[in-house]
């Protein structure tokens, strides 16, 4: 069976990756089976520089194939923020309920016709010999001014989903799957592994360039 490292310490991250490359022939490792591995930092500009920096490093340090992803919430208003900061846009990394209230202060007084926003996800899929393919997923929506919904987490409850009466913390898990840039993204690295010349919205990314 071939294996594959998922650069991520995120246990729900994990599940759901697993779940859709059941059946697949792939064996999926965690960074959890490589405790001695360093944290990279994610210091890109733009998702894809983060999700191909870290599957490049992890591969390359595991020797392994890796898939690694990043992703967050655009604000067109905010002229893209909180974007490649989303974890931390208010200043502790992973503090989302300071992150959303960040986001709401920033909003205040835009009207709803102002308030379009996106999530992003980028996936960097780095195979042993080959350059690294990125594939990306988005789901547009607008930012509400008081959150909804308790599912989720980060700033599901003040996202909107474009065509849906309700927010990504209404949604039942199985239907954010299906909606959701993550989503997205994963279906299409499943496809790749399936086909694997078969390349990602993004396309190829050589390494060199
Ligand atoms: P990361 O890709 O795990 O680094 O996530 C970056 C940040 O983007 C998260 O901490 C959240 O603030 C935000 N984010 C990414 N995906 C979602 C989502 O599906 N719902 C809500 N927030 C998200």
């Amino acid at each position: 069976m071939r294996q594959l490292v998922v650069a991520t310490r995120n246990a729900g991250k994990l599940r759901e990756i697993r779940h859709l490359l059941e059946g697949e022939g792939v064996e999926v490792l965690g960074l959890d089976a490589f405790p001695e591995l360093p944290e990279v930092d994610e210091d890109g500009d733009t998702f894809a520089a983060n999700a191909a920096k870290k599957a490049e490093t992890i591969a390359r340090l595991t020797g392994r194939a890796c898939l690694a992803d990043d992703s967050g919430l655009t604000v067109a208003a905010l002229n893209g923020e909180p974007g490649v900061h989303s974890a931390r846009y208010a200043g502790r990394q992973g503090d989302d309920a300071a992150n959303n209230a960040r986001l709401l202060r920033e909003l205040e007084g835009v009207p709803d016709g102002r308030r379009q926003a996106a999530f992003c996800c980028v996936m960097a899929l780095c195979l042993p010999g080959e350059p690294t393919r990125l594939f990306e997923g988005r789901v547009a929506g607008r930012i509400l001014a008081a959150p909804r919904g308790t599912g989720g987490f980060g700033y599901d409850p003040l996202f909107l989903v474009d065509g849906f009466d309700r927010t990504m913390a209404e949604l039942p898990l199985a239907e954010k799957n299906r909606v959701s840039h993550r989503g997205q993204a994963l279906r299409q690295v499943v496809a790749a592994l399936a086909n694997p010349r078969r390349c990602g919205v993004c396309g190829d990314r050589d390494e060199n360039s």
